[in-house]
């Protein structure tokens, strides 16, 4: 795999702008035109849509691979769309659309993934993989596995988020360090952040594409529109390109590391205290787990469920209570809590059928 072939696209981080959806051949070529004077090279364009209810629109299909072809030819601008099954990917390289990717409803079935890869097998063109709508990174890596079992080589991940049923003020949760696992584990594959599927709102495209660049994100895809309000589909997710220019302006882009000897002598010093720090935490872990251990045993020997509901409350309520104290956000300590309490009910249930396994 070769992380490469973004930079046929433009200068990193690589950006890329255009419609959810292609609606017209003015829309496109609209779009098409502003986004290339903000100097981006590769247009996104939704052709075919995966809808979540029927009856709304699903894209215009192949009509619209015959405007992209005139506007390619117009301007010189690659252009990028989603492909679904091997219709779709027949059709795309018959109109020899420049990059293809694979939508998050495709990614969760293998299936598909793998139909998709091999109707792609003997092409060069990049194929882009969204994230699975749900939180599994082996799912996100398999689809990878078998578009390179097909020979594909110019791979790229997209971060869109992940469904979640809870409350939240993103349309699809970031859940970053599922595409920081991801880059430890493919450090050379390419990895591009959609805050306009994240956010969901206009409002919220800039700090997400912050954060991606600050975490070392290789490209943004952001959803572009010349008048948003009047898109066909996600018309409140869209930036006009007047949005967009100003948007890419305010972004940072910092340094992955720096070469100040000054610097690293100060970044070293902090994590040596970081790494103090991590060690007091695992021996306090270590002896909380110990006495989980002896609660353990003394419930076994007197016959007693694991279970406590009324001690488990008290904990969930009262150590974000504590946390706060230290200036700890609720629901980081929360979210500790369930995993230690998790740890501590599957030591106990060891040791109530005497495994020899602690944890
Ligand atoms: C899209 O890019 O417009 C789209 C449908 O995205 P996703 O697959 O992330 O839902
Ligand atoms: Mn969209």
């Amino acid at each position: 795999m070769n992380k490469n072939w973004i930079t046929a696209y433009g200068q990193q981080p690589l950006y890329i702008a255009g419609p959810c959806s292609a609606e017209t051949p003015e829309q496109l070529r609209t779009t098409a035109l502003a986004v290339q004077q903000l100097g981006i090279k590769l247009v996104r364009a939704g052709v075919w849509k995966p809808r979540t209810r029927p009856n709304s629109f699903e894209g215009v299909g192949v009509e619209a691979l015959k405007w992209i072809q005139e506007i390619k030819k117009e301007t010189g601008l690659a252009f990028a769309i989603e492909v679904a099954n091997p219709l779709h990917v027949e059709a795309a390289l018959q109109y020899d659309i420049d990059v293809l990717w694979i939508g998050a409803r495709s990614t969760v079935n293998p299936f598909t993934v793998q139909e998709i890869a091999d109707a792609l097998q003997g092409t060069d063109k990049p194929v882009l993989v969204k994230n699975p709508i749900n939180p599994d990174l082996s799912l996100w890596m398999g689809a990878f596995e078998r578009l390179k079992g097909r020979g594909i080589d110019k791979l790229g991940a997209i971060h869109r988020g992940f469904s979640s049923f809870a409350e939240s003020r993103y349309r699809n949760i970031p859940a970053w360090q599922i595409p920081i696992e991801l880059k430890r584990l493919m450090p050379d594959l390419p990895l591009i952040c959609d805050p306009s599927h994240i956010g969901g709102d206009s409002l919220m495209i800039e700090g997400i594409s912050q954060m991606a660049l600050d975490l070392d994100y290789d490209g943004l895809m952001i959803e572009t529109h010349p008048t948003p309000a009047e898109a066909w589909s996600d018309a409140k997710q869209q930036v006009s390109p007047a949005q967009l220019q100003e948007i890419l302006s305010r972004l940072r882009k910092r340094d992955p590391a720096s070469q100040h000897p000054e610097f690293a002598d100060k970044l070293e010093e902090i994590r040596d205290q970081i790494d103090q720090a991590d060690r007091e935490i695992l021996e306090a872990l270590h002896r909380r787990m110990e006495l989980v251990g002896r609660i353990g045993e003394y419930k076994r020997n007197h016959n007693i469920a694991i279970l406590d509901l009324k001690r488990w409350n008290e904990i969930f309520e009262s150590r974000p209570q504590w946390g706060k104290k230290f200036g700890l956000k609720k629901s980081f300590i929360k979210e500790l809590y369930k995993l230690v309490h998790q740890a501590s009910i599957k030591m106990q249930t060891n040791i109530l059928n005497n495994k020899k396994e602690k944890y």
